[in-house]
């Protein structure tokens, strides 16, 4: 008999209900089951689900997360759990529903899910202690006299034990309570991350004690010393205090307390750090008046929020248009009401810029949440969440899972992002549907926002799951910059290095005028492609209109949807021109001839490589924002989240490497992007013009990007979307397989999509295909995709999968090539 886990939220109140025997318990393996252990009677009361638990695991002790209680005794024997971590829950019961959910949708283990969920710092690792045994034995006096003096110490880490007898094990005296089981060394589990401890000052006695004591030092010494006048300096000072405070607010000296302590009038202690942060409030201000369309869209966020019921928003807004004062404002009136939120930013945006405009407003509500925090970092903001101390969280994709007590609105800035996306490792998860999912657990309202949206959230609007709230205007009618596309089959030969005249000219002029600029390199090359340079073409594959991959060893083209694949053209199908090129690869010398082009410029350039460090990208910025630099060259890394008002030209060095891309999302992205950069001149007074290169001027979305026209981008891409099946009008599933033999990755590929076949009918599958990225490192990666109906949900995703792989490892398949299921990919 199940007992339904409803009763588990009393908590405490668990007697007179019955109690569980066995739990269900979670691990961070990518084993899609959990494991089932018996609760010894004495922590039957204790244990609930939502907890962390010291378990045994194959021969070690390790952490495991409850989430189901029962009673079904299991057929094999089970082992006990060791120890409860938690006193209570760490995952609420909402919670815990929200990540089975995940972990059925995004077929993953649900020990992935919390693993993705908790911050790392978090886990426990296990260390060995050594203990003092109560068992009653014979000792010899040392061995007595041994004991006797530090038995208060214990348990001890053994860590501090062999630190403190150096060599323990030599001494006889030791060896021998060791070997009499007197001394026992245990594996205990110990919190990864503590918390920082510093070095602090408190009264041996009291305060007036101190001050009595002191006098009497006074009188008794005929010479005043420097650490008597130190003692005199902290009658004004409260202790317990840091000594790195000491030192900074009365001048005392280490040395100096030292003397102190040596006479008995204060202590030393290590104590947690955050007892002596003085938190920084910032001033809070209230936020900017709203102009009149932003404040229509408030209005209608508002009566949502004052209903208290799930609803989703499109704010869609040019870059500009205070789509960030709307947050501020819905964010505010959440909060007047009692109810507590949480605001997600692409990877890239959360810039001190953005969160300075929050901090001012929300000043020490807010807690930040993002990977290039540190674990200790991120655990305190998981805390300060989860112990309400905190009303909002801001934070990247992961910032979702914040256990935030009551969100009444989740905010997603530029939700068409793509880093809202997890690729690797499981949970391979939207932040934009986990936010959808979690909103309808905890009635509350969602607020998408972009200038350029993404065709999900357009299909919600169309499907009046969504309400479009629009604003059309920059604030204060500032201008758009004017976007001229340069058409690179014309300017062939008028180029100055990378860049067609028009280009050189502007930034030239720019430069001169101390103005600065901001140019846009393409992304590494990830693929390498075809491309006419007379008429433009990239090759595409017949079947599923993404551009073709160009494997140069083969020299074929290949569709890494859905397998097709053909000889490389020598000549142009489209105009026949034989000036068909290998591009997409090796894009870095840019940065060299601009140097040359421009010899007085002071270039930096920003990407993956020289942002990798904690903090490089914002360094980056503000030296570019000092006025440190005069062109600032970047990926896609320039293109969010930035206001710079001295920028003037903004430049698109090659724009169809996105295009190539070989994604059903790439003209979306090119959209995306071009907006995005385009958005980044002109902000202020002087007006900004965007030049972007191309050899296909006359397709889309580059006509739309010129007269920042999305609507009609959007219409064609739907159309497009809607003719081949692909999302929003379905769900892409992408399962890759991956290993070091070729051979065996294809023939699992093949495999695993024929059983696919059964299972769905021929038009939702595509591939098997070696993936775009062929080989890495010796690794090689294949996949196939394929479409599910958009109703098709999380139970069936579950029910679908679990078949299928239950067949293909009947079929014995190699054990050396690994699968991942991707539900939602996009690309
Ligand atoms: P978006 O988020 O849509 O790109 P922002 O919120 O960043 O737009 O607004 C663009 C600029 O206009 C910012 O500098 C912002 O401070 C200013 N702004 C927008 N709305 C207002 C307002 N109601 N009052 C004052 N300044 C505003
Ligand atoms: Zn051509």
């Amino acid at each position: 008999m199940t007992i339904p886990l409803l009763k588990l939220k009393i908590g405490i109140q668990t007697h007179g209900c019955r109690l569980y025997h066995y739990a269900e318990i979670a691990l961070p393996t990518p084993l899609r089951t959990t494991f089932t252990y018996s609760i010894p009677a004495e922590l039957k009361a204790e244990i609930t689900a939502g907890m962390r638990v010291w378990i045994p695991f194959r021969n070690r002790m390790t952490i495991g997360v409850v989430v189901d209680l029962h009673n079904e005794k299991p057929e094999f024997k089970t082992l006990e759990i060791n120890k409860a971590l938690d006193s209570e829950s760490l995952i609420s019961s909402r919670d815990l529903k929200l990540f089975k959910w995940i972990s059925r949708f995004y077929y993953c283990s649900l020990g992935e899910v919390i693993q993705a969920a908790l911050p790392s710092g978090l886990n426990f690792i296990s260390k060995e202690e050594v203990r003092l045994s109560k068992k009653e034995v014979k000792l010899t006096d040392k061995e007595s006299v041994f004991i006797s003096t530090i038995q208060d110490e214990f348990p001890l880490l053994k860590k501090d034990f062999d630190k403190r007898f150096n060599d323990p094990y030599k001494t006889s005296v030791i060896k021998s309570l060791f070997k009499k089981g007197v001394l026992q060394v245990w594996e205990v589990p110990v919190e990864k991350v503590q918390e920082k401890k510093v070095k602090a000052w408190l009264w041996a006695e009291s305060k007036d004690q101190f001050e009595k004591e002191l006098n009497d030092i006074f009188q008794k010494q005929k010479k005043v010393f420097k650490w008597m006048e130190a003692g005199q300096k902290l009658l004004d000072m409260e202790l317990p205090q840091s000594q790195i405070n000491l030192k900074v607010m009365t001048g005392i000296k280490a040395a100096e307390l030292k003397k102190l302590e040596s006479t008995g009038l204060i202590i030393s202690k290590d104590l947690p750090e955050s007892m002596f942060n003085e938190d920084v409030i910032d001033e809070v201000k209230a936020a900017s008046h709203l102009n009149e369309d932003q404040q229509r869209a408030f209005n209608h966020i508002k009566s949502s929020i004052d209903t208290n019921a799930f609803q989703t928003y499109l704010l869609k807004g040019i870059t500009g248009s205070g789509k960030t004062e709307v947050y501020i404002h819905a964010l505010q009136e959440v909060l007047d009401q009692g109810r507590n939120g949480i605001v997600l930013v692409p990877e890239i945006a959360l810039t001190p810029q953005f969160l300075s405009r929050f901090r001012k407003v929300f000043g020490d509500q807010l807690a930040v949440y993002h990977s290039r925090l540190n674990e200790r970092e991120r655990k305190e903001a998981w805390e300060q969440i989860n112990g309400n101390e905190k009303k909002v969280v801001i934070g990247t994709r992961s910032a979702i899972f914040m256990p935030v007590k009551d969100p009444g609105i989740i905010i997603l800035d530029e939700e068409h992002d793509q880093s809202y996306k997890q690729e690797d490792p499981a949970p391979r998860y939207h932040a934009r549907e986990i936010a959808m999912m979690k909103a309808i657990e905890h009635n509350s309202v969602v607020v998408l926002g972009s200038a350029t949206p993404s065709m999900q959230a357009l299909h919600m609007v169309h499907e009046n799951k969504a309400t479009l709230l629009e604003l059309k205007k920059r604030h204060a009618d500032a201008k758009l910059p004017e976007v001229e596309i340069l058409d690179m089959t014309q300017y062939r030969g008028a180029m100055r290095g990378p860049l067609a005249v028009p280009l050189f000219f502007a930034i030239e002029e720019a430069l001169s005028k101390k103005e600065q600029v901001i140019l846009l390199q393409n992304r590494r090359g990830f693929s390498s492609y075809l491309q006419c340079l007379s008429c433009g073409h990239i090759p595409q594959s017949p079947e599923t209109s993404v551009s073709l991959t160009y494997h140069k060893y083969r020299n074929m083209l290949l569709c890494h949807y859905s397998g097709y694949s053909r000889k490389a053209d020598t000549l142009c199908e489209v105009c026949g021109s034989d000036e068909l090129t290998a591009k997409g690869i090796g894009t870095q010398q840019v940065e060299e001839e601009l140097t040359t082009l421009f010899p007085e410029a002071r270039i930096i350039r920003m990407d993956r490589d020289t942002t990798s460090a904690k903090n490089s990208h914002s360094k980056i910025i503000q030296s570019f924002e000092n006025g440190e630099a005069d062109i600032l060259l970047g990926t896609q890394l320039v293109t969010k989240g930035l206001d710079f008002p001295n920028v003037t030209v903004v430049g698109v060095i090659d724009a169809d490497t996105e295009l190539a891309f070989p994604s059903f999302q790439s003209t979306e992205r090119s959209f995306q992007v071009l907006s995005q950069v385009s958005g980044r001149a002109g902000r202020a007074e002087k007006n900004g013009k965007v030049f972007i290169q191309t050899f296909q001027a006359d397709q889309s979305p580059f006509t739309d990007v010129a007269h920042h026209n999305f609507d009609s981008f959007s219409e064609k891409e739907m159309e497009f979307r809607s003719v081949l099946n692909y999302p929003p009008f379905s769900r892409l599933v992408g399962i890759t397989f991956k290993g070091k033999n070729e051979a065996l990755v294809s023939r699992s590929a093949h495999i695993f999509t024929d059983i696919l076949r059964n299972a769905l009918s021929e038009e939702q599958i595509l591939g098997p295909s070696p993936s775009s990225i062929q080989q890495i490192k010796g690794t090689y990666y294949w996949e196939c995709s394929i479409k599910l109906p958009l109703e098709k949900g999380d139970r069936y995703i579950e029910h679908l999968f679990d078949k299928v792989f239950e067949h293909y490892n009947s079929n014995k398949p190699p054990a050396s090539v690994r699968v991942n299921v991707n539900v939602g990919k996009v690309s």
